[in-house]
């Protein structure tokens, strides 16, 4: 089911926008009506209703009915329609409406979480572990971290660097200190990434380039973890405050330092969509907040949003989602899809 408060604003979309969108010409609140020949405008619009109606046909109603009638969709289908042309996130409800069969499935998959079957040498972190690389050295010529919390931050998330052309790694290591997999990223002076280098897992590498000793059987497959989980098992108990999660691999690195007196543990998810409620599962029982970064219509909140109230039931506890930028960012670095480390950046001095 699609969330109610999808359906409130897709149903808040002027009535002459919906018809615009569906190619009608509209002229001082009226249109040809697309249900019959028509060749003297007869539908009208109420743009303070927020409804049309023909006055030959008869036909008539909201934005929804409109879309459903002309392209001849269902409730459903017709609510996503115009949700996509106005960049509006379609949020699905699992409150009363839960489909039972959906919920059966998740259930299963909560009581028999992926076996975790293939995992890397640990001895290939170490082997790897190295500041050589252009993330480290951007850090700190950015001057975002000195020196030292550069080293420190790298120490903490085991980073490591490539052979070859200076790519950091990013080792998704789990709270029982198993590699589940590695990322290799590359990134410009100016501490942005470089995006005309596709980030790369190091498992791929090793299933497509490793060489005879190192290479992976076909049917190695990685099971994702967060970055940085495997700091459940390192930093003791009592000295976790909480655990931050934010998108990026470098937004959790950086903080680490820059907010280190908070002593919450940094985490990133690697990726908008692969924040997903069965991620935080070996998290439970410790406070965590998610930091999502913004956008022009905060779709990034709303998302995280709905994936934190999936969590939450997963959990059976609270779990908060920080609306800190989506409160303080400014039109244009909500623009700029600023994180949390851009916007203590934007204010420094
Ligand atoms: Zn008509």
């Amino acid at each position: 089911m699609i969330s109610k408060y999808t359906v409130e604003k897709v149903n808040s979309v002027p009535i002459e926008r919906i018809a615009q969108l569906l190619g009608l010409e509209v002229n001082r609140h009226r249109a040809l009506c697309p249900f019959h020949p028509d060749t003297h405008p007869s539908l009208m619009f109420k743009p303070q209703k927020n409804i049309y109606r023909c006055f030959v046909c008869g036909k008539g109603g909201h934005g929804v009915g409109l879309v459903m009638e002309k392209e001849g969709l269902s409730y459903q289908d017709a609510v996503k329609w115009i949700a996509g042309q106005e960049h509006i996130l379609v949020e699905e409800d699992e409150g009363a409406s839960f489909n039972k069969q959906k919920k059966g499935m998740e259930l299963e998959e909560i009581f028999s979480p992926k076996e975790v079957k293939y995992t890397l040498d640990s001895q290939l972190v170490e082997s790897r572990r190295s500041n050589n690389n252009e993330f480290c050295e951007a850090v700190v010529q950015t001057r975002i971290l000195t020196r030292e919390q550069m080293q420190r931050a790298a120490s903490l998330y085991r980073t490591g660097s490539t052979l070859t052309d200076r790519g950091i790694i990013f080792w998704q290591i789990d709270e029982q200190q198993r590699v589940r997999d590695g990322k290799v990223m590359h990134y410009l002076v100016n501490a942005h990434r470089n995006r005309e280098i596709k980030p790369n897992f190091i498992s791929w590498l090793m299933k497509n380039k490793g060489q005879d000793v190192y290479r992976l059987p076909a049917e190695w497959e990685a099971t994702r973890c967060l970055f940085g989980l495997h700091l459940l098992g390192v930093v003791p108990q009592e000295e976790i405050m909480g655990i931050a999660i934010v998108e990026s691999e470098k937004t959790a690195f950086i903080c680490s330092q820059l907010l280190a007196e908070r002593r919450f543990l940094w985490m990133a998810t690697g990726g908008l969509q692969s924040l997903k409620p069965e991620l935080l599962l070996p998290l439970k029982g410790h406070r965590i907040i998610l930091f999502p970064d913004t956008d022009p219509q905060g779709q990034t909140y709303a998302q995280w949003c709905g994936t934190a109230r999936r969590a939450q039931q997963l959990l059976s506890q609270p779990i908060y989602v920080s609306d800190f930028l989506e409160r303080v960012a400014t039109e244009e670095q909500k623009k700029e899809k600023i994180d949390i480390v851009d916007y203590l950046m934007g204010r420094r001095p």
